[in-house]
């Protein structure tokens, strides 16, 4: 694809988004986030050229690399991966704009220790494992608002600003909305949460319809 023939192409995704957005009504506004993991800072840079300005890792060492490689773009970089607890520090030392994927209760009291320790407070999601598969990481929703407003209280550094979740894996459509249902009504039954982080390359449309505000999307915006 040459440059004009990748404008078209993620203006038709783009258009995709709005098509879902206005199926929950005018005011619902989503964010896009352009999964970087298997791209080049080659091809983040045409996409950024485009427009797209929030990117995401999921690998702390992937992340370090990227925004240093980008040094010079006004980006803004999301972690949306596990995070192991001797990477935090390496984390906080890139201090991106959101962690989606605080997953324990045990890692956000490693993870408050660490930010008290800089100084620091980090814009997070409570990562929710609503398909309850077990290849996939999350607190079961069973118990997400109890760890939720655990962490709100006893992790002051930590800025809680909503909920994550990974779409079920299969290809009924109607198993995947019902994971996306779980993790909205959590989100909605929360205290002061503001975004709701669900919807990928192959259901993206699907999530915005059940009330996302943020999709990631990765293979869909960088065609090969
Ligand atoms: C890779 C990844 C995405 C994007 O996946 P695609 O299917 O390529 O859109 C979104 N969220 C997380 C957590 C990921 O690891």
């Amino acid at each position: 694809m040459n440059e004009v023939e990748y404008k078209i192409y993620i203006d038709d995704i783009i258009r995709r988004v709005e098509t879902a957005r206005l199926k929950v009504n005018d005011y619902h506004i989503v964010k896009i986030i352009a999964i970087s993991k298997y791209s080049t800072p080659d091809d983040i840079q045409k996409l950024y050229k485009i427009g797209q300005r929030a990117f995401g890792e999921n690998k702390v060492q992937d992340l370090k690399v990227k925004t240093q490689e980008l040094e010079e773009l006004p980006l803004e970089w999301h972690f949306v991966g596990n995070l192991q607890k001797n990477k935090i520090n390496n984390l906080l030392d890139i201090n991106p704009a959101l962690f989606h994927a605080l997953d324990s209760l045990e890692l956000a009291q490693e993870l408050q220790k660490k930010l008290e320790a800089k100084e620091m407070t980090l814009d997070t999601l409570l990562q929710i494992n609503s398909a309850k598969e077990e290849s996939k990481y999350g607190v079961m929703p069973e118990i997400a608002y109890e760890v939720y407003t655990k962490i709100q209280k006893e992790c002051p550094n930590i800025n809680l600003k909503g909920v994550m979740s990974i779409g079920a894996h299969s290809d009924d459509k109607e198993i995947i909305k019902k994971s996306f249902e779980i993790t909205y009504n959590i989100y909605k039954s929360l205290n002061g949460a503001t975004i709701c982080s669900m919807g990928m390359s192959g259901d993206f449309e699907l999530a915005i319809e059940c009330g996302s505000n943020m999709v990631r999307l990765g293979s869909v915006l960088f065609p090969k």
